[in-house]
């Protein structure tokens, strides 16, 4: 369709269809693993699976000469429920109304639903079907034609003659005995958009402001409890609740009363501790406050007497292992292709997910209006930031996703009020060095995602840059792209572009995980998708400095969304460190699992990794010596749990070096 690449209004999959052929594949592939430092060819070429098409197409768009028509025009819902149940049906009926200079004959009115996820395409051949559409006109002469252009996108062509200023078309989504199908992720202010091509040249024009209705979670079937990961004996530790539909969604609680109960995750014997309340009221609040017992590993579970159940993640008492931050670092609202507005998404990380930091990275180019040609929605994003930090409490972080088809995607982070979005369409920041460069003023950080497949895999030739990237998003909703032995890898995983291949020759990352979640649910992206992502950070503090240093320190692991706890020092040093060549170092491992554990591997570099059964056990400390370690080499774990769950220390990298020189 001619209307098709002039407006970028396509999620993430349509992009996969634009892809060409192999491409640079081979410019990147001659990087042969190597240990010593950074080695391999001077930075340069492009991601082996780069979309230069789709950058063209973006360039070209900006450039675009708009008509005074296009664009023109007022629309109202005259008809139609304001709010919808996330996975029902509805019928609307739009009224349009023609601007000063009309739609000549020739040109096009586009309606164009919320184009992420599951709201019904409008179509006009199937009225049985759902999507179907009515359009109508009472302006005589004039002849509409309407047909589907994309998945959530149907065009009107204006003929017979011109739509005179004033003149209306009447357009009915859903007239069929099927309605229209809504979304089943919940949202405030789902968005209808229409556009208008008044000249009829191709080139399109939204009308400003978009129609909206709320989608409004289904009943609740699942409840959510989280336990701090570590906790001192006899402290005071916060028990999080709340409850969330079958999409995830959050949802309202039908009782006012849950029982709970203690759970063992460790192999101790004899009673339970007493103390648990028994019962807690839930409108007094979703926090409930417990008394620590003196030992073990311990969970809670909680029931209501409508049968809604949940249990949390496991709790470590201890006096020695450091409290563990939980964040999810990269996601998206609906100022890009995500669902929900950028208000909601803080309110679910907080009082749903119950994250301790967090940030919403939308695409810098990339939506409806996107952040960098529309200043007024990365405001918004800033003033929601601003207004959901809670130092102490809940921490919030500026930051959006240069999203490169042409060197692969990095979410930036700003430890501050404001910073600049430095888009990737721009040719002043096209490459991961200008980005680098221009970001060295602030106190931000890059992470590069789904680094080792599609959509764009990384271009790692741009050595990770040793300030500004310290630590990598391995796993996230799009997979892992850990290691090709890893499980649930990112899909079209290329050989040699995994992150440990990048250890390989010699860089130094940590790693975390993120949800990248586009439906609304950070922290728990992995609730309506196979894979998930969460960051920990053991020993840090909720502060946005205390949160930086931690990832510049690499104190930080990786999870594909479980709340899984992880501590680990090889010869003492911490993970993520760096540490002296042994003869015998000695690794110590503490894993508790959100499900009985079935593995830890031991990965380092140049040799497959060791795995030891963990026979199902909740909760597992070992420690033991393993083989000597030389400059340039890395040691990780990763730790499997029954049902997929899984977890990845950062590496420890040994050099003779000190940490300074690195
Ligand atoms: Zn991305
Ligand atoms: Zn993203």
């Amino acid at each position: 369709m001619r209307l098709r690449a002039r407006l970028p209004i396509e999620p993430l999959p349509a992009v996969r269809r634009l892809r060409g052929g192999p491409g640079l594949l081979a410019l990147v592939l001659v990087l042969a693993g190597c240990n010593s430092p950074v080695e391999g060819p001077a930075e340069g070429g492009l991601s082996p699976n780069a979309l230069p098409e789709v950058v063209a197409a973006l360039r070209q768009d900006l450039e675009l000469p708009r008509h005074a028509s296009d664009g023109a025009g007022t629309v109202a819902i005259a008809e139609g429920p304001a709010r919808v149940t996330a996975g029902g049906s509805g019928t609307w009926t739009f009224v349009f109304r023609a601007g000063p200079l009309g739609i000549a004959e020739g040109g096009w009115l586009l309606f164009q639903v919320s184009p992420f996820w599951n709201w019904s395409t409008p179509q006009v051949s199937e009225r049985h079907a759902p999507g179907f559409t009515e359009v109508a006109t009472d302006a005589a002469g004039v002849v509409l034609e309407p047909e589907t252009l994309d998945r959530q996108l149907l065009g009107i062509r204006v003929t017979g003659r011109a739509l005179a200023a004033g003149e209306a078309v009447r357009l009915t989504y859903g007239a069929g005995a099927g309605g229209a199908l809504v979304d089943r992720f919940a949202e405030t202010g789902s968005q209808f958009w229409f556009a208008v091509d008044g000249d009829g040249d191709g080139i399109r024009g939204l009308l400003p402001e978009p129609l909206t209705v709320d989608v409004t979670a289904g009943p609740a079937a699942l409840l959510l409890l989280t336990l701090p990961s570590v906790a001192r004996p006899g402290e005071t530790a916060r028990l999080r609740l709340a409850a969330v539909d079958g999409a995830g969604n959050q949802a309202a609680l039908p009782a006012a009363q849950a029982a709970l109960t203690w759970q063992r995750r460790d192999d101790a014997r004899g009673p339970l501790p007493p103390d648990l309340p028994r019962s807690v009221d839930l409108a007094a609040g979703m926090t409930v406050e417990l008394e620590v017992p003196a030992a073990g590993v311990l969970a809670v579970s909680a029931s209501t007497p409508e049968g809604l159940t949940g249990t949390s993640n496991p709790m470590v008492v201890s006096a020695d292992l450091p409290p563990v931050l939980w964040g999810d670092l990269h996601g998206h609202s609906n100022l890009s292709d995500g669902t929900g507005s950028p208000a909601g998404y803080f309110r679910y990380a907080r009082d749903v997910a119950a994250l301790d930091f967090v940030a919403l990275t939308d695409h810098d180019h990339w939506g409806i209006q996107p952040l960098a040609t529309h200043p007024g929605n990365w405001e918004e994003i800033r003033r929601q930031v601003a207004a959901f930090h809670a130092p102490g409490e809940f921490v919030t972080l500026l930051g959006y996703e240069w999203t490169s088809w042409l060197h692969g995607h990095r979410h930036v982070l700003y430890f501050a009020d404001d910073g600049p979005v430095l888009s990737s369409v721009d040719p002043a920041y096209e490459t991961p060095r200008q980005l680098w460069d221009a970001l060295r003023p602030y106190p931000a950080l890059t992470f590069a995602h789904h680094s080792a497949g599609e959509p764009v895999a990384t271009n790692w030739s741009y050595a990770p840059d040793p300030q500004l990237e310290p630590v990598t998003e391995i796993v996230s909703v799009h997979g892992s792209s850990e290691a090709a032995d890893s499980p649930r890898v990112v899909r079209g995983a290329l050989p040699g572009n995994f992150v440990r291949d990048v250890l390989e020759r010699g860089h130094v990352l940590g790693f975390i995980g993120s949800g990248d979640t586009h439906d609304g649910h950070p922290g728990l992206a992995a609730l309506a998708n196979p894979n998930g992502g969460l960051a920990a950070l053991p020993g840090a503090a909720p502060s946005r400095e205390s949160v930086r240093q931690a990832l510049v320190a690499r104190r930080a692991y990786a999870t594909n969304g479980t709340r899984t706890v992880l501590a680990a020092t090889l010869d003492g040093a911490g993970m993520g460190q760096v540490v002296p060549p042994s003869e015998s170092p000695l690794l110590a491992v503490e894993v508790a699992g959100t499900m009985p554990l079935s593995r830890l591997d031991i990965v380092r570099a140049g040799t497959p990794p060791e795995s030891i059964d963990l026979e199902g056990r909740w909760h597992v400390r070992l420690e033991r010596r393993i083989a000597a370690t030389a400059p340039g080499d890395f040691v990780y774990l990763r730790v499997l749990e029954e049902g997929g769950g899984t977890a990845w220390s950062s590496p420890f990298f040994v050099d003779s070096h000190p940490p300074a020189l690195r």
